[in-house]
């Protein structure tokens, strides 16, 4: 079987999905390639924070396109991936942290992102539970939470609608440039053409742009998450601790069943030959003991449930976005180091404006692919975000 079209996707997450989505509506014809099902990997399993604050103020012209896909998501995609503009906030229990709560915002403001930082007292009126070692608050009103398990698939199908054609279990082994574009086959045997291919296959683009003479030092790492018992519904915002100790680090959020979704602290194994990632009990242990210092009035409660993701990681903890250095016509996004998920749809309009056009007014140079060629690829050091989801 062979087919053609004017792009190939390959990976149909958050990014893959999206990408798939506006290049649709710019009357492209796409065929997306999944390897399992739409949002099978770390997009349907993340924690569903939709957090601009804390990202590299690179990201942010990308994150503030994201937040207005996810504010039309129920309109634009006729269905409802309950994204809840409910506000993200973030505190902290040191000083030089709560000095940068102050700096990131004035930096934040010039890139259109509205932060209040409260400390003291006016803090403690407006979030009475907190615990009293926390020091100040920053917080993002626009911002929330979203279902991961409903936004990939949503996305996928809307695009199908606009005319995409999204090929799940096409697990893509082989990409080559040939005469006119590119040819891409999949375990099956099937064969597909396009001029112009995205590889935004998570934890495992790195076996595809290897293909390019273009590694990258990408491991796979998997966030902790826990959900605990249903409790009276309170919380409808999303909040985290920042702190440069990341053991401090803890973030949650409730669903309106009642139950609480806990993420945080270091991430534990992943592999991404058998796509598994594991919860260590003791991450567990220590991320409710900091759950219980931020909200102390949570103390008894019970984790029901634990579960990770496969999640690919940078060494720098940017994505890579934009085109290959090597081979035109060729496009990556991965790597997102634990904050794909909000972003995502951001990358997506970005990228198909680019392929579409030529050109976006999004800067993308800090995450291009050029700055790992210098790098060494043998024992690259993780360093993991120090923000919450
Ligand atoms: C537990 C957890 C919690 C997180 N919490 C948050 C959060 O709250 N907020 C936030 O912003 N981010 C969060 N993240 C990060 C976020 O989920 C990811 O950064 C984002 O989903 C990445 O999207 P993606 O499309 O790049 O990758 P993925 O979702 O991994 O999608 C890549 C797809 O490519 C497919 N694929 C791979 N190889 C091939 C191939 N050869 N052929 C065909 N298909 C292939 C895979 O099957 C997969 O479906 C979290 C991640 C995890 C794991």
């Amino acid at each position: 079987m062979s087919e053609r079209a004017d792009v190939i996707v390959i990976g149909g997450g958050i990014v893959g999905t999206t990408t798939a989505f506006f290049l649709s509506r710019r009357k492209r014809s796409v065929i997306l390639l999944e390897r399992g099902l739409t949002g099978q990997q770390a997009s349907g399993v993340n924690f569903g924070g939709v957090r601009r604050q804390g990202r590299a103020l690179e990201q942010l012209a990308m994150s503030n396109r994201a937040l207005e896909t996810w504010r039309h998501a129920r309109e634009w995609l006729g269905e409802d991936v309950e994204f809840l503009p409910s506000g993200h906030t973030r505190v902290c229990y040191h000083a030089h942290d709560a000095e940068y709560f102050h700096r990131y915002a004035a930096d934040a403001r010039a890139y259109g992102l509205d932060l209040d930082v409260l400390e003291g007292a006016a803090m403690f009126r407006r979030f009475p539970f907190l615990g009293r070692d926390v020091l100040a608050a920053s917080i993002s009103p626009l911002d929330g939470h979203a279902n991961p398990r409903l936004a990939a698939p949503a996305f996928g199908r809307a695009a199908a609608r606009l005319g995409a054609r999204i090929v799940e279990n096409a697990d893509v082994v082989r990409v080559e440039k040939e005469a006119g574009g590119f040819r891409v086959e999949s375990a099956a045997g099937d064969v597909y053409r396009a001029e112009q291919v995205l590889i935004c296959a998570g934890a495992w683009a790195n076996l595809l742009s290897t293909q390019f003479g273009e590694p990258v030092p990408l491991m796979a790492r998997g966030p902790q998450m826990a959900v605990t018992e249903p409790v009276p519904y309170v919380f409808p915002f999303s909040m985290g601790v920042y702190t440069s100790i990341k053991a401090e680090s803890v973030y949650f959020r409730q669903i309106p069943r009642g139950n609480i979704v806990l993420g945080g602290g270091p991430p534990g194994p992943a592999n991404a030959d058998t796509r598994r990632a594991s919860v260590l009990p003791e991450h567990t242990v220590a991320q409710m003991a900091q759950f219980r210092r931020m909200v102390p009035a949570m103390r008894p409660l019970h984790v029901i449930r634990v579960w990770s993701g496969v999640e690919s990681y940078l060494p720098d903890s940017e994505p890579v976005i934009g085109p290959s250095s090597k081979v035109d016509g060729l496009f990556y996004a991965f790597g997102f180091s634990g904050s794909g998920f909000q972003i995502g749809p951001g990358v997506g309009e970005t990228l198909a404006e680019l392929l579409d056009t030529g050109s976006t007014p999004i800067d993308l140079a800090s995450f291009s692919i050029r700055r790992f060629q210098r790098a060494t690829s043998t024992n690259p050091e993780i360093v993991t975000s120090e923000t919450s989801p």
